[in-house]
């Protein structure tokens, strides 16, 4: 620590001896100055906040536990964590990380990455095209899609209540879904397209409630989503997990002859339990966790 201090003074006097001379206006000595305070705050900033430790040991601190606390952690090795599903049960996002989270989410690599998910199952899709299949065969497939945050976004209600950085309000969230006008996700609409182009039946599968459905039926066709083999949405009295509700949905699609080709969602227990489909593809959400 005292070494990594002597360092930086010794980089702000010889930025001083080297600089500061040849500065002839008073406006340039002005910023001088006051660029030399900043650096000073800032090396002074560096030891009382102890920032060296994550810079020596980045993945030390708790990653991979059930109760993550990850300071000193970067913002984006905890998001992969998260989206590899090695982070799990967390309730927030850290609070420390509200800026890099509002960053990821509406600076562009959200969409990007929605993008690269997107195309994989555009492609994985489209080979059904060349399949040599029979229509008894094709009319049993079906590709199953999450909503909210898979083919809705919940985002212009996140923006408002700090990006997940907040405990999880239900009451503030079911108006928000009331409104019936969430935002399509463009690039998992993209891939309903296709895969309604090819001949496989949409299935929606999620957790909003059967008392919601009239307003999430209004919401997806406004949004491009016109039409669906099946929206299957939760019984209002049913209180399991999503990972339990949707593998036993999935389940009842199997049984009855159905081949689920593919699965996209933005959580895991969208995904994984029981009758997984073929291929499974996942949108990224850093916002919420859902068992
Ligand atoms: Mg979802």
């Amino acid at each position: 620590m005292a070494m990594v201090t002597a360092k930086l003074a010794l980089l702000v006097a010889l930025l001083a001896a080297s600089s500061y001379g040849a500065l002839s206006s008073p406006e340039l000595r002005d910023l001088w100055t006051r660029t030399e305070r900043a650096v000073k705050a800032a090396a002074e900033r560096f030891v009382d906040e102890d920032l060296t430790a994550p810079v020596i040991h980045p993945l030390r601190p708790r990653v991979g536990s059930a109760e993550p606390d990850p300071i000193g952690v970067p913002y984006d090795s905890w998001r992969l964590a998260v989206e590899t599903g090695n982070i799990i049960d967390w309730e927030t996002v850290p609070a420390h990380w509200l800026v890099d989270t509002r960053k990821y989410l509406i600076g562009g690599q959200y969409r990007q990455d929605s993008k690269v998910v997107v195309d994989e199952a555009v492609l994985y899709s489209s080979s059904f095209k060349l399949r040599g299949s029979n229509d008894t065969e094709k009319e049993k497939w079906v590709w199953l899609f999450d909503i909210d945050e898979t083919v809705l976004s919940s985002l212009p209600y996140y923006a408002k209540h700090g990006f997940g950085t907040k405990k999880h309000n239900f009451t503030s969230f079911r108006e928000y879904v009331l409104e019936g006008n969430s935002p399509p996700l463009l690039e998992t609409r993209r891939l309903y397209d296709v895969v309604r182009s090819i001949g496989i039946k949409t299935v929606f599968l999620s957790t909003r409630k059967e008392e919601l459905r009239n307003i999430t039926e209004s919401n997806l066709q406004n949004k491009g989503f016109s039409d669906w083999f099946k929206l299957l949405l939760k019984p209002n009295d049913c209180n399991g997990t999503a990972l339990v509700y949707k593998s036993g949905e999935r389940k009842k699609l199997q049984d009855a002859g159905y081949e689920i080709v593919g699965s996209i969602g933005d959580q895991w227990s969208d995904l994984i339990g029981q009758a997984e489909g073929k291929r499974l593809f996942k949108v990224p959400n850093p916002i919420y966790y859902i068992p």
